[in-house]
C-alpha cells in the first residue's frame, strides 16, 4: 500500500482496484493523486489550480 507523499498516511488503495488515470484522494490531508501506473503502483500529485491552464482551443462559431 502506498503512502501519501504529503502526510505519509497510508493510502487505502489497492493496485488491483485502480487503473491508470484514476484519481485517488488522501483521507488524511485531502490531497489528490492520479494513478499514473499500476505495476508498480505510481501516483502523481494532482494540482488543484486549473486556472493557469491555457488551452489553445479555438471555437469556430461562424455560420
Ligand atoms: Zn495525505
Amino acid at each position: 500500500m502506498p503512502n501519501c507523499p504529503e502526510c505519509e498516511n497510508a493510502l487505502d488503495i489497492d493496485a488491483d482496484e485502480v487503473e491508470e488515470g484514476d484519481v485517488v484522494a488522501c483521507e488524511e490531508c485531502g490531497s489528490e493523486f492520479e494513478v499514473v501506473g499500476v505495476d508498480p503502483l505510481e501516483l502523481a500529485r494532482v494540482e488543484e489550480d486549473f486556472e493557469e491552464e491555457d488551452e489553445p482551443f479555438e471555437e469556430d462559431e461562424e455560420e
